[in-house]
């Protein structure tokens, strides 16, 4: 590429070593801080030789497999655009469905409690925060670092009904009763070859692996759950297309009332949930 490289030849020459048109028109539109439509109203516009050289450095992380989320430094994810970092999870489309069932479920009324346990990026908590801004929402991760993108996420949206807590799970959290409880835990069996493929392999392993089958972290959760769920309060789990047996299972047998699986856009059987147990005494 030479001095006066347009944004036509700057993606043409990209796509030797990309095959996906898209991503190379998002890494230069990130460039040039313009959105895609921009490339395509100008293909004749020029980069300079910062932006050139800028560009063929991020081409070549991403030929070395690097997400595309993690070179730009955001991902949209519901209404917002959220930074992700290397030390969060990169949200994903199907997660939007758990926001989605949790506003569908969770009674509309003003002041509800909600816990997201895991928050990483911040993605559930903030997309819920921001449709239900009475609510009071508290957000755990035992990442310090995934906490601090998630807290700068929720500045950059000016959302302030979350408080967050570095917690591995509920051991820091005060103990309160919520009347939902959601997260999207690790849920990964720790053979499976999905983890050394693709994008997967530059995420956080602590986010996406839970055990041998993939459910130590959801068995934790269904059974701590109990002591940090309001009577009538709500469990809601993302899990593997695979588990929903295994685990309408395991809330069966602690004692959850109203278990339901629910299906993702593609059609998996993706969120588990159920109401919390009435325990004895109650
Ligand atoms: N759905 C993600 C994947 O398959 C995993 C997310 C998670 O473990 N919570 O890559």
């Amino acid at each position: 590429m030479n001095r006066c490289t347009s944004v036509f030849e700057a993606l043409a020459q990209a796509r030797s070593h990309i095959d996906a048109r898209i991503e190379t028109e998002i890494l230069l539109a990130h460039i040039l801080k313009k959105d895609r439509a921009f490339l395509f109203a100008h293909p004749e516009a020029k980069l300079s030789p910062a932006e050139l050289a800028h560009y063929q450095v991020l081409i070549a992380e991403r030929v070395k497999g690097m997400p595309i989320a993690y070179i730009i430094g955001y991902r949209p994810f519901w209404s917002l655009t959220l930074k992700v970092t290397p030390d969060t999870l990169i949200p994903r489309h199907e997660t939007e469905r758990l926001v989605e069932i949790a506003l569908e479920s969770i009674p509309n009324e003003p002041h509800q409690t909600l816990l997201d346990l895991g928050t990483g990026s911040g993605a559930v908590a903030l997309a819920i925060a921001k449709e239900r801004p009475t609510w009071m929402i508290d957000a755990t991760d035992f990442c310090p670092k995934a906490l601090e993108v998630a807290q700068e996420n929720a500045r950059r949206h000016n959302i302030t009904n979350i408080h967050f807590y570095l917690s591995d799970w509920f051991l820091q959290l005060p103990l309160n009763r919520y009347h939902a409880i959601v997260s999207n835990p690790p849920y990964i069996p720790i053979h499976d070859e999905h983890i050394s493929q693709g994008d997967v392999r530059f995420e956080p392993q602590s986010a996406l692996v839970s055990g041998e089958d993939g459910l130590e972290s959801i068995r934790h959760i269904i059974k701590y759950s109990v002591d940090f769920l309001h009577p009538e309060g709500l469990l809601l789990l993302e899990h593997g297309y695979c588990q929903k047996n295994k685990i309408m299972s395991i809330l069966s047998q602690l004692g959850y009332q109203n278990i339901k699986c629910w299906k993702d856009y593609l059609g998996h059987d993706r969120v588990s949930g159920g109401i919390r147990p009435i325990t004895p005494n109650e």
